[in-house]
């Protein structure tokens, strides 16, 4: 554990929040992309010991969180048809759809099963040669390589009965979508530690200059999220806009070749449909044209009902950082961790969810 406890050590918070006090003088506020940021920034208590001008926002980087309830279901309606299996990791199985969620289909009869990897989904789909297996691709960067793998395997293997309905989707283009609204104002950008650690720093120091934002990569223990923050308010009152890493073991600038490719041989970018954002452009992944028979979209008839959004809930404005869920009416009362009404709440890396845990210790 001493690796672990080396990040997690109450002197050397002290002294970074003492450091973060001292040079900051600024009004901020700071975004963390990152449903993992958000839980540990609440687990440790960092909200509270901030000095009050800077103000902490959590933003869209929770997968479950921004996959849109059309698309939720799709795959509730797929999991209805005939002779199919549906894949997919636990987080999706509780979120609910327009009408019902994947858990409330399984209770009434469909074949849907939590797996750990995409490699649990080839063996299901190798155990059950006479049904159809669906894997649902729900993730950003981080999760496309291992969805990339699963694909080239199967072809590889032949395997005709695994499929991806592919809900994947990029980091960059939706904070882009959210600095362009102008609804939120940033000063700061935490950036995403898992994801960065495929695609590199460069995107988000594209996003840094074009927006003169500063930008720094961090970890999730919480000396990294306070030595980011720290490394972010020394960019702020000096005027600088860059990308910085405060997480060098585990993102290096260019990112993981090997997992880039693998992505760029099995997917190309396609538009995404975004819970609280809406449609964006190359915001998404789809199979290229030598891998489409493994396209679930293209294989099934998929019914499609016009999508409803649970009424009262504002997940589409917490994923967008202009509320929180102490804005929303049914926060913690006719929404909770054990009958929640929207994904935030649901997702474990949600905002809602985390307000919830944590609730009582924060400061809004
Ligand atoms: Fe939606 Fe529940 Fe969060 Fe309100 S508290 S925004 S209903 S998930």
């Amino acid at each position: 554990m001493k690796f672990i406890d080396e990040f997690r050590s109450s002197e050397l918070a002290t002294g970074l929040i003492a450091s973060i006090k001292r040079r900051s003088r600024t009004p901020s506020r700071l975004m963390e992309f990152c449903g993992g940021h958000t839980v540990t920034i609440f687990r440790n208590g960092i909200r509270q010991v901030l000095p009050p001008h800077l103000e902490m926002v959590s933003g869209p980087g929770c997968p479950v969180c921004v996959t849109a309830n059309a698309d939720i279901d799709k795959a509730i309606a797929l999991s209805r048809s005939p002779g199919i299996i549906i894949a997919t990791f636990g987080d999706m199985l509780k979120v609910p759809g327009s009408n019902s969620s994947l858990q409330e289909a399984q209770a009434s009869g469909s074949d849907v099963r939590m797996v750990y990897s995409t490699m649990d989904a080839i063996d299901i789909a190798r155990e059950n040669s006479d049904k159809s297996v669906v894997f649902l691709g729900i993730g950003f960067e981080t999760t496309a390589p291992t969805i990339a793998a699963s694909i080239t395997w199967a072809k590889k293997e032949n395997l005709h009965n695994y499929y991806l309905l592919s809900l994947n989707k990029l980091s960059p283009p939706a904070i882009r979508a959210i600095l362009d609204s102008g609804e939120s104002i940033l000063n700061g950008l935490i950036c995403p530690g898992h994801v960065s650690t495929i695609t590199g720093s460069h995107p988000w120091g594209e996003i840094a200059r074009e927006y003169h934002i500063p930008c720094v990569i961090s970890g999730f223990e919480p000396l990294d999220i306070l030595q980011c923050i720290q490394m972010l308010v020394d960019q702020i009152e000096t005027g600088a806009a860059r990308v910085e890493i405060a997480y060098r073991r585990g993102v290096r600038p260019e990112g993981n070749l090997a997992a880039l490719k693998l992505m760029e041989t099995v997917f190309e970018p396609a538009p995404a449909n975004w819970r609280g954002i809406g449609n964006l452009p190359a915001s998404g992944l789809k199979l290229k044209k030598e891998y489409q028979r493994f396209d679930a979209e293209l294989a099934f008839d998929i019914p499609a009902e016009p999508a409803t959004e649970a009424s009262g809930c504002i997940c589409g404005e917490i994923l967008r950082g202009t509320s929180t869920p102490e804005d929303c009416p049914l926060f913690a009362t006719n929404c909770t961790p054990e009958h929640p009404v929207g994904p935030c709440m649901v997702s474990s890396e949600g905002t809602c969810s985390a307000y919830y845990l944590y609730r009582g210790s924060y400061a809004g």
